[in-house]
């Protein structure tokens, strides 16, 4: 076995190596850009090496780089994680060459599976069932749009490198052919360097299938049974799970003797995924071979009880499968979500920021939690925005998924936007609940996934409000004291101050186009709030960074976090963002003005929520910009009438334009 190894990734794959490679008592390196110089997975190694800037190519790609560090460091093995160099032939050769071993399969497996199209050849001629296509070396654009007519509409194009849902485009009738062909070809060159197609049936309500493979040096391939992976948008895999439902004994068997024929057809060594696309009969066929580890792969440990990270080490350093496929079982089930930063209302844009607040639910033998994130980590635009996998088990899918919404319910992640109501939403509902998965479940079931904001729930504006009645107390009072000047208005009461028993105080909040307001009146220790003009008793105390509310009779715990005027709540059934409107602001005498409002950057216009005419609110959303593929919202620095919108979706603004034009309102 290895003493040494050198992660060549970083984030929670990286992290996840590093964990399994201590347990077995295997030092670890680290390396990372200039970007993750403080990141989770340089602390979770033994020694950590700096790579370069933080772009990929000068970092994380950076073949020559790595294995200068590898070999200087005395990393006798390279764990490449997935992404990254991790299905990069010419990098696992250079490895070999090196001297040092590659943590993964021999380069001609990952060459033969390299192109989609050689991989079917391969995959054909071993007898493994192929989903009826195209995949000839001839690219004719005349001869593959006779082969789609061949074939029969709807048919997918799909890049021959492709990866990641790139380059794939479903043609629905001849006419639209040569379009999508183009278009397919164009994002193939943009993404791979390589504008090489297939054509493929495009199968209208399929399931994602994914058998877990893993060979030997020895000749030896087991199977480690399915992992359901149809729960997709814009075909990447939101929720994975293990078993996939209603699989039956003989279907999984018959999948997992040709999953691990297909690894044995090139000689497979190591972890691989052998994908298939199964249409509702159950009927599958072969998609492609990932020769690395998946994402995905921990709903496989949770229900075999294997850690596959550690079979990666021994397969790799010679020894044979730590198993044999009788003594694999599946015991439950599991199920991982992927938290990711980003906007799901907004076609899952990648959200750019610091984590000002981070809090993941209890880890335990149901809980897995793997990410390389936490607290005042920054979400850069150059890597993946994947923060974290939940994974968790169950004694079945009921119970699983149960424990899952748990878990979700304590997340909490401020200052960047993420996708967890999103799969709250989605985990809750009754498609998924009844294991009726298809890869467009989530185009399918639109209006229930991405519903319009309802109204804000009173239990967020409590908590808001009695954080911000806090906070006041505790800035203003000991200044107060200090000041020792009984006339001080700091202890003194005015119409809203919020100090005194006698008098209320009132706290106004927007939520999208919504203003709330909260009454509170009464001493700290037993307030009562009023909403809507509806009365309830609230008592609050802080408890480890958190807000113990009882609110009527209902005792829930809360969570409030300020950013700026923000204030992002969470609490059961409640992720809600409130920006606050401080009376101060206005009254002060620095209280901005309305006027010219002048673009930040350059940039292209994504979103316009004014009309001329509008009254606007302080902080209420006007214009939304988007440059280097973040978006930053231009919202009104106080209350205005707008009476001019200079630009509109689609226009492309130099920095300084002035997009919009407000008029303070008439004094009242
Ligand atoms: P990539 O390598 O870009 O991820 P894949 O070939 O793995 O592309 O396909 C990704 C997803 O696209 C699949 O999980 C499935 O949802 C969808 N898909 C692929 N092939 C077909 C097909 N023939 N019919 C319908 N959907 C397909």
């Amino acid at each position: 076995m290895f003493t040494k190894i050198l992660i060549a990734n970083r984030g929670e794959i990286a992290c996840r190596v590093a964990r399994t490679a201590r347990r077995m008592g295997i030092r670890t390196v680290a390396v990372y850009s200039d970007a993750d110089a403080r990141a989770v997975h340089v602390a979770a190694c033994d020694e950590a090496y700096r790579l370069g800037p933080p772009p990929p190519r000068d970092s994380y790609l950076n073949a020559a780089r790595i294995l200068e560090i590898a070999r200087a460091c005395g990393a006798q093995a390279i764990h490449p994680g997935y992404g990254f160099l991790s299905e990069n032939e010419a990098f696992a050769r250079a490895c070999a060459d090196a001297g040092v071993v590659f943590i993964g399969p021999p380069p001609s497996a990952i060459a033969a599976m390299g192109s989609k199209s050689a991989a079917k050849s391969i995959m054909g001629k071993a007898g493994v069932p192929l989903v009826p296509g195209y995949h000839g070396d001839d690219q004719d654009p005349a001869l593959l749009a006779k082969e789609a007519a061949r074939i029969g509409f709807p048919v997918l194009v799909k890049a021959a490198a492709g990866g990641g849902g790139k380059g794939m485009k479903i043609v629905r009738s001849a006419a639209e052919f040569d379009g999508a062909l183009a278009s397919a070809r164009r994002e193939a060159q943009a993404g791979f360097g390589d504008d090489r197609v297939l054509i493929e049936k495009y199968l209208t309500s399929p399931r994602h299938i994914e058998i877990q493979v893993f060979g030997d040096a020895h000749g030896r391939a087991v199977s480690l049974f399915e992992r359901d992976c149809s729960v997709q948008r814009r075909h990447q895999k939101v929720l994975e799970e293990a078993p996939a439902p209603g699989m039956t004994a003989e279907r999984r068997r018959a999948m997992g003797d040709a999953a691990v024929a297909a690894a044995q057809a090139i000689g497979y060594v190591g972890a691989g995924t052998v994908e298939f696309i199964a249409d509702q009969d159950g009927t599958f066929y072969f998609m492609e071979m990932n020769t690395r580890l998946q994402v995905e792969h921990p709903v496989t440990e949770m229900i075999t009880g294997q850690d596959l990270v550690e079979w990666q080490l021994r397969v790799a350093s010679g020894e044979h499968l730590p198993a044999a496929q009788g003594q694999l079982a599946i015991r439950g089930h599991a199920i991982e979500a992927r938290l990711y930063a980003e906007d799901p209302d907004r076609g899952f844009l990648p959200s750019i920021g610091r984590i000002a607040h981070w809090r993941m639910p209890e880890t335990s033998a149901r809980v897995r939690i793997d990410t390389g994130f936490s607290a005042g980590d920054e979400v850069s635009p150059y890597y993946d925005p994947m923060l974290a996998k939940l994974v968790v088990w169950g004694e079945d899918r009921e119970h699983a998924r149960a424990t899952l919404l748990a878990a979700l319910a304590g997340c909490e992640i401020a200052g960047v936007t993420t996708n967890i109501a999103f799969l709250e939403r989605t985990v809750a509902h009754e498609a998924f609940a009844t294991g009726r998965l298809d890869t467009g479940l989530i185009e399918k079931n639109h209006a229930a996934l991405f519903p319009r904001p309802g109204r804000t729930p009173p239990l967020a504006l409590v908590a808001a409000a009695v954080d911000e009645l806090a906070t006041l107390r505790a800035t203003t009072q000991p200044a107060a004291r200090v000041a020792a000047d009984p006339h001080s208005p700091w202890l003194d009461t005015d119409a809203w101050w919020p100090l005194s028993a006698r008098h209320a105080a009132v706290f106004a909040y927007l939520d999208g186009d919504e203003r709330g307001e909260v009454r509170l009146s009464g001493p700290f220790e037993a307030l009562s709030a009023v909403i809507d003009g509806k009365r309830i008793a609230v008592r609050a105390v802080r408890e480890g960074g958190r807000w113990r509310l009882d609110v009527g009779t209902q005792r829930i715990d809360a969570t409030v976090v300020r950013l700026g005027e923000d204030r992002l709540v969470f609490a059961p059934g409640v992720r809600r963002r409130l920006t606050y409107l401080d009376p101060l602001a206005h009254a002060g005498e620095e209280a901005q003005h309305a006027g010219h409002l002048a673009a930040p950057m350059s940039g292209t216009v994504v979103a316009v929520h004014v009309t001329i005419g509008d009254r606007v609110e302080r902080g209420a959303p006007l214009i939304v910009l988007e440059a280097m593929k973040m978006e930053h919202t231009i919202s009104a620095p106080a209350p205005g009438i707008v009476t001019a919108i200079n630009f509109a979706v689609g226009d492309r603004v130099p920095e300084g334009a002035d997009l919009v034009d407000l008029e303070d309102p008439p004094a009242a």
